[in-house]
């Protein structure tokens, strides 16, 4: 791939930045960038195609630009949209470039491998600094040895789509930016609904694990869709209206409303229920000692008993 294409397509990387001058924030560039912040917060994955030179150039720079409105914005909901969006766009690329070019993509966050032919060998650090909160990358459930372990091609690809959506979510704060991102700023403020995105229930309501989620929830931390699925069935259980749970579920930063009503609604229809919480242990979601069978059962321990264990969970 050429130096070019590899910023254009990765403007993260260390070499995009030779191509960015502060006369590159223009009207123009700051449109594309403000195109690609509502990209992020619709969480559309769609790439753009971009042939001349000047257009690679613009894309790189836009992208500087968008975080620097975001660093002025400060809303951690728009960002960790946008991250994810852009980690997806990247992955996407991750699986149509060729090995090498993955190679490099991975050596700018220390995740390096071994291809002996057969297996894909990855160092435990670089496999726990970069694992997505999922199960399925669990130490539990991989064969370490000599602080090594084996993964597949698309886990590889997955650790550092990880990665990137960790590096692109830590934007600097920027305090006085020139007039126009300002300006920016406004715009995309504007379009962030100011009164949907409020958690209905209240979160000191619910067993520890189910408070965690919802706490994440509303602090736009993205869920894994194990810990989604649990917080779905809870919900659906205590019959949370499927609006409501919606609601919850719109603060997550890859957040799509036809998708999240089409879970929900599998939930319901075939009959999906609350977890137990030995199998919530399975999980990883249990965070406290409440002895009570079933998340459910949380309501019917006395207040004095709730009490109890929420501070015995801190
Ligand atoms: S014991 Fe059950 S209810 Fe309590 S935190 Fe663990 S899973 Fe949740």
């Amino acid at each position: 791939m050429e130096e070019l294409d590899f910023a254009t397509a990765f403007p993260f990387s260390e070499g995009a930045k030779k191509y960015i001058s502060n006369s590159l924030i223009n009207e123009k560039v700051i449109e594309i960038a403000i195109e690609r912040i509502k990209r992020g917060m619709a969480g559309e994955i769609r790439t753009t195609a971009l042939f001349s030179e000047n257009d690679k150039i613009e894309w790189i720079a836009s992208f500087a630009t968008a975080r620097m409105i975001l660093g002025f914005l400060k809303n951690s909901n728009i960002t960790n949209r946008f991250a994810v969006t852009e980690s997806k766009i990247a992955r996407s690329m991750l699986d149509k470039i060729d090995e090498k070019t993955v190679e490099r993509v991975g050596e700018i966050f220390g995740i390096t491998t071994i291809n002996d032919g057969k297996n894909i060998i990855i160092d435990m650090c670089a496999f726990l600094k970069n694992s997505p909160r999922s199960i399925d990358y669990k130490l539990i459930n991989r064969k370490l040895t000599g602080g090594r372990m084996e993964i597949k091609a698309s886990e590889k690809r997955r650790l550092i789509e990880e990665a990137i959506r960790k590096r692109i979510e830590i934007i600097p704060l920027v305090k006085d930016p020139p007039q126009e991102i300002k300006a920016a700023a406004s715009r995309i403020d504007a379009l962030v609904p100011k009164s949907s995105t409020t958690v209905v229930i209240k979160v000191d309501n619910h067993p520890p694990c189910i408070a965690k989620l919802l706490e994440g929830a509303k602090n736009h931390i993205n869920l894994n869709h194990q810990a989604r699925f649990y917080l779905a069935t809870y919900l659906t259980g205590i019959n949370v209206s499927e609006d409501d749970i919606t609601k919850i579920y719109s603060d997550l930063p890859d957040f799509n409303d036809r998708i999240t009503r089409y879970q929900i609604g599998q939930i319901k229809k075939k009959g999906y229920t609350t977890p137990s919480c030995a199998t919530v242990m399975t999980y990883g979601l249990c965070c406290a000692v409440c002895k009570i069978g079933s998340p459910l059962n949380w309501h019917k321990l006395s207040k004095d008993r709730k009490e109890e264990i929420i501070n015995g969970s801190k």
